[in-house]
């Protein structure tokens, strides 16, 4: 066993949670997110334990091309789109779903030549998230210049993004539910809106696919509800070891820039990770770790290899012990992303390569 930190990833947890997704959207078909890496957890063994999802989606076409080249043959969405010709004839070549946001891409496609037709578009509709997304007039022209066009692609899609999914009641999520509900009323197109938050909170937007990706992972998009709460499991646990200790006297100083004293004799911990590892520096002085039971605070500046830790709460920890960073019930991601001022999203994509992945059931 190293003493380097690893991620330990459930994969009979993330199967646990794409089962809630069909508990809590049971008429839905399930295209599981596994962009960026699926958010950290490795996209290969993530999309192998979620096969029985009804489609993949990833932001960028190099995702899918990944996913195809190691057989994945579900229908892929692509959330950022292609742009060029020859992007729109690799991804209808690779049977993939493309999502339309800019006008000009439509213009590229019609001049792609394609051998064979897309599988779906799905048209991105502007509904109050103001990022990707285009006018219910442009859409419905869209719609008119390639419904029938079986050429280019057998189905169209609309898709839209909430802003505020994860505030539960908010007015605003039903807005923009309304201005898709009309749009999808009028067009009889299948509909794809809703992500995690969505899911668990929104039924009214599920129609016929909903896209989860934060819930698979078993994490909580919702501040004031945890994973647990909302009956998932923690995928990934990042785990690292005490690789030196040290007696600090009063007044000793720890770390770059000095910026935690010692105001009584304390024993000091240090842990192989730091923010070369994905541990963010906004923890400094401000996260907890946990060795055995015991969270012990984090002191002093967080390095780019290493932290360190107040060993004054563990008198019985010593070098080697493993360190629990984040995600067991005791220390959730969720939590520390709070701490950090981000959010786990950010927490779980940061996990940098060197961090070895390491796989169990599934
Ligand atoms: C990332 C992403 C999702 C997944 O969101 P979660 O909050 O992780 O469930 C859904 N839709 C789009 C367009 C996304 O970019």
């Amino acid at each position: 066993m190293s003493h380097y930190p690893f991620v330990r990833i459930d994969l009979a947890a993330l199967q646990h949670n794409l089962q809630q997704v069909r508990r809590y959207a049971p008429d839905s078909k399930v295209m599981s997110v596994i962009k960026a890496n699926a958010y950290g957890h490795g996209v290969l063994p993530a999309a192998k334990a979620l096969q029985q999802s009804d489609g993949f989606a990833v932001a960028r076409l190099s995702e899918a091309l990944l996913l195809r080249e190691n057989g994945y043959r579900q229908p892929i969405t692509v959330f950022e789109g292609v742009s060029s010709a020859e992007q729109w004839r690799l991804a209808a070549e690779q049977n993939l779903m493309p999502v339309v946001h800019q006008q000009q891409h439509v213009a590229a496609l019609l001049q792609a030549n394609l051998q064979q037709p897309l599988p779906m578009i799905w048209l991105m509709l502007e509904t109050g998230m103001h990022r990707l997304g285009l006018p219910d007039q442009t859409v419905q022209q869209l719609i008119t210049q390639l419904r029938y066009r079986q050429d280019v692609t057998m189905q169209l899609g609309l898709m839209s993004h909430f802003a505020n999914a994860d505030l539960f009641g908010d007015q605003r999520n039903q807005q923009q539910l309304a201005v898709m509900q009309q749009l999808a009323a009028s067009t009889g197109l299948a509909v794809c809106m809703a992500n995690s938050a969505a899911i668990m909170t929104l039924p009214e937007s599920h129609y016929d696919w909903v896209r989860p990706g934060l819930m698979l992972y078993g994490v909580s998009p919702f501040a004031d509800k945890g994973g647990a709460e909302l009956g998932l499991k923690p995928v990934m646990q990042l785990i690292s070891k005490l690789i030196a200790t040290q007696q600090l006297k009063t007044g000793d100083e720890v770390g770059y820039g000095g910026q935690w004293t010692a105001r009584k004799p304390t024993r000091m911990g240090v842990v192989s990770i730091g923010y070369g590892d994905g541990y963010s520096r906004h923890l400094s002085n401000a996260g907890e770790v946990l060795i055995g039971e015991q969270r012990l605070p984090v002191i002093g500046r967080v390095s780019m290899d290493t932290l360190c830790v107040d060993l004054g709460n563990c008198p019985q920890a010593q070098l080697d012990d493993e360190v629990i960073i984040w995600g067991t019930a005791d220390l959730t991601v969720e939590w520390l992303a709070e701490k950090a001022g981000t959010i786990p999203y950010e927490l779980l994509t940061g996990v940098a390569p060197r961090v070895n992945r390491e796989y169990q059931d599934g």
